[in-house]
């Protein structure tokens, strides 16, 4: 059988991934839910047409999205994930010692489900009800308003900015971030490609900049996402990550992040610098 995904990158340009089969086809109350069978990247969640995530790469995202914001705050005892419903980020964020509580926002139950029973080698934090998890499945948007002064370390794995993941991109959501964090705290958004969303890019860097006093951009390089060359941000109000007094890592193992990686993923190319200026 010759039958092919494609998702449109941009409106001139698709990836395609050649399936073994279809598992999954749904339509929950945000968005379509899909999981097909890759022959490259093997299975695949994708939601509105969108690849969200592979079996084959999805160490890369999850690590960089969790290490990286972790491996900053010097104690991240609570931390909170906004999204992630494939389980993959909160899988990393328990792996450490420092969190004591691991809170996650969902918004799509259909979401955590499917990833479950397809993708669990991803969603086995979810599977496993670890203990250091609670889930929630609601608004993220307006879990954070009721937020004050409780998080060392929040993480927003959203999907991209349509559907129920806009409002994740606004200046209110922003203010309601900072208000969340304690007093040291910091948070991560993915932020999509430095290569076809620059606009978008330009405008969160600079909303981001102007509530928190340290805001950095870090780069990875994800296959299955557009470009391959993927952008999140971090606004921290004390803690500079490229300034972090990293440890140990060894005991936790990990596929791409390392130390080095940490520091290099912060060192930009020219056309990204010129973006956040
Ligand atoms: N790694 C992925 C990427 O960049 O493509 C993101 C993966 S994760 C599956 C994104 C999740 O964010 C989805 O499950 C979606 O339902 C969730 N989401 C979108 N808007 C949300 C909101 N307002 N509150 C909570 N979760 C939300």
């Amino acid at each position: 059988m010759n039958l092919w995904f494609t998702e449109s990158q941009t409106k001139n340009l698709g990836l395609q991934a050649r399936i073994k089969e279809t598992l999954f086809m749904g339509k929950s109350d945000f968005q379509d839910v899909a999981v097909v069978d890759t022959h490259q990247f093997g299975r695949m969640l994708v939601l509105d047409g969108v690849f969200q995530t592979t079996i084959a790469d999805e160490f890369i995202y999850h690590e960089m999205i969790a290490h990286v914001p972790l491996f900053t705050h010097p104690n991240p005892k609570k931390v909170l994930v906004i999204g992630g419903g494939d389980g993959g980020t909160i899988r990393e964020v328990v792996r450490h010692d420092a969190v004591e509580k691991a809170e996650m926002v969902e918004i799509d139950g259909m979401v955590v489900e499917v990833c479950k029973k397809f993708l669990p080698e991803i969603s086995q934090a979810l599977i496993n009800h670890d203990p250091k998890l609670e889930l929630k499945i609601g608004d993220g948007i307006g879990h954070m308003k009721d937020a004050e002064n409780k998080y060392d370390v929040i993480i927003v794995d959203c999907s991209d900015p349509i559907g129920p993941g806009k409002g994740l991109f606004t200046p209110e959501f922003y203010q309601n971030v900072y208000k969340a964090l304690k007093e040291d705290g910091l948070f991560v958004q993915q932020t999509e490609s430095p290569f076809y969303h620059q606009e978008l890019i330009t405008y969160l860097h600079k909303e981001i900049g102007q509530l928190f006093p340290i805001t950095k951009t870090y780069l990875a390089n994800i296959p299955t996402y557009p470009s391959g060359l993927h952008c999140f941000t971090m606004g921290s109000k004390k803690y500079d990550p490229t300034a972090a007094n990293i440890g140990n890592i060894q005991p936790l193992k990990t596929r791409y992040y390392n130390k080095d990686i940490h520091k290099s993923s912060f060192v930009l190319p020219n056309f990204v610098q010129e973006l956040l200026k």
